[in-house]
């Protein structure tokens, strides 16, 4: 049996997906490249975004018309606002919340399906209280999978609170590179930005245990990874919510920090994302103090308005952002800076957008994404006109794309003539160069075919700048495990 999956949104569906494929994959599936090919298909949705659902809905519909040629199961998990879940259920065969991933092979097998993992089973998967009662009102058909009865079962829904996120971590997942991973330490938010709607799908802040983050650090340095990202919506407010009984971001930074040191393997640790807010000198003091964590940093600013970062509810200002760019300046000096802007939300003036230009100007930033305000459905902002024309939206989004590409320009010009440390992540469409990031994650392209050298450390003689990237001689290979600089 085979199973397809599509994954929409932002990193941290990336992240979830991966664990799923290593449940999907335990039950005995395999991969099918085509729709078309699968017994299972799957889908991690995103409800940020109006696009990312209009996605769900035109998939859901081709795979429904696929249900009358054969027999197949559609499942969709991931970001999804409530009142989605609601419209989801009419369409799919199965909705559930990722945090309840570890009860997935039982819903399938309540579903009807068998599985190669379920008829190996001795014993009985344990169904949790909350299923047996949803099967019995649901009177679903049990149906062997390669039957040719259609599947009548009525869809399944899991809807249980994100108690269940710890088992969701505890499972191991297939991991898509096996030179970049994707650590995840905390689920949720509890930030509430106005233009936001991960509170609502995600739920309320959890951090997982800083050992399971710390362990799975471990086995990834031990499996050769060379780019490990810490990942979480507010990563910097790790362990608050647990009061005092777990670590705190910086002190997890410095456990990485310190064992990843210690390893001798070469790696770059990353996080994202953070907010101002929690940003104390500690998350940046511990950046500095280990090798393994990376010197770049993202920090999302929104908006260079204090009015403007008022009614977005971002809990800091400008001054504030100021302060902390100014303790990553004098403590950092060559890391790297990124960060995320909105124009055009609801309300902005020209002069609250010239501020947002001023503080882009004054931070000079290596790389910036800049979104034009599009209304997410389930924030609260939704409840506000989105009176910022369109055309003003896509001019104020040019002229600060412009900016940036010439701060950027200048930043990468300094690297003319310098041999950067590269991670080759892969070649482009015709096959002639290999590209890759420095530890800053500036971009670096140069000649070359030789695809082993993706997800390898080489050096790179930079020789000159395009738009957003350098360009440069390949000088050598590092062998594996030396680190140098
Ligand atoms: S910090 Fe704001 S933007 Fe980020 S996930 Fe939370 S509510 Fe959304």
């Amino acid at each position: 049996m085979r199973y397809h999956l599509v994954t929409l949104g932002c990193q941290m569906n990336k992240s979830d997906s991966e664990r799923l494929r290593h449940v999907i994959e335990e039950m005995g599936f395999i991969w099918a490249e085509k729709e078309e090919d699968a017994d299972l298909l799957g889908l991690v949705a995103c409800s940020v975004r109006q696009k990312a659902i209009d996605k769900v809905y035109t998939k859901i519909n081709k795979w429904n018309k696929l249900k009358h040629k054969k027999n197949l199961v559609s499942f969709v998990t991931g970001c999804v606002l409530p009142a989605d879940r609601d419209k989801f259920l009419k369409l799919f065969d199965l909705v559930f919340q990722i945090s309840e991933l570890a009860q997935f092979p039982a819903m399938l097998s309540q579903y009807g399906v068998s599985t190669p993992f379920r008829l190996q089973m001795d014993q009985e998967l344990e169904l949790p209280e909350f299923t047996k009662q949803e099967s019995t009102k649901a009177d679903f058909t049990q149906l062997s999978f390669d039957n040719k009865t259609t599947i009548t079962g009525k869809p399944v829904m899991m809807n249980k609170a994100d108690d269940r996120i710890e088992s969701f971590w505890d499972i191991k997942p297939t991991y898509n590179s096996d030179f970049e991973a994707f650590i995840p330490i905390q689920n949720g938010c509890d930030k509430f930005c106005t233009y936001c709607a991960v509170p609502f799908t995600r739920g309320r802040e959890i951090s997982r245990p800083s050992d399971e983050i710390i362990a799975e650090a471990k086995r990834l340095i031990e499996d050769g990874y060379k780019s490990i990202t810490l990942l979480g919506q507010n990563v910097n407010s790790y362990g608050l919510d647990k009061k005092g009984d777990e670590i705190t971001f910086a002190e997890l930074l410095r456990k990485i920090g310190e064992m990843g040191d210690a390893s001798g393997k070469d790696f770059w640790v990353y996080f994202t994302s953070p907010h101002p807010q929690d940003m104390g000198d500690d998350v940046i003091e511990a950046i500095a103090a280990h090798r393994c964590l990376a010197k770049q940093i993202h920090l999302p600013l929104q908006s260079g308005d204090d009015k403007m970062l008022i009614r977005m509810n971002r809990s800091h200002n400008l001054n504030d952002y100021r302060r902390i760019v100014q303790s990553i300046r004098r403590l950092i000096p060559e890391a790297t800076l990124f960060t995320d802007i909105i124009v055009g939300f609801t309300g902005e003036t020209d002069e609250q957008y010239e501020n947002t230009r001023k503080a882009l100007a004054e931070f000079k930033f290596n790389m910036a994404y800049i979104a034009r305000y599009s209304v997410r459905p389930g924030a609260r902002s939704a409840r506000w006109a989105d009176d910022v024309p369109h055309a003003i939206k896509k001019h104020r989004l040019h002229d600060l794309s412009a900016l940036l590409a010439e701060h950027s320009l200048d930043y990468n010009k300094t690297l003319i003539g310098t041999e950067q440390k590269i991670l080759v992540v892969q070649k482009d469409r015709k096959g002639r160069h290999l590209s890759g990031v420095n530890e800053g994650k500036i971009i670096v392209r140069f000649a070359s075919n030789d695809e082993t050298l993706i997800g390898k450390f080489v050096k790179v003689k930079v020789t000159s700048v395009v738009d957003f990237a350098t360009e440069g001689e390949l000088i050598k290979v590092y062998e594996e495990e030396n680190i140098e600089a």
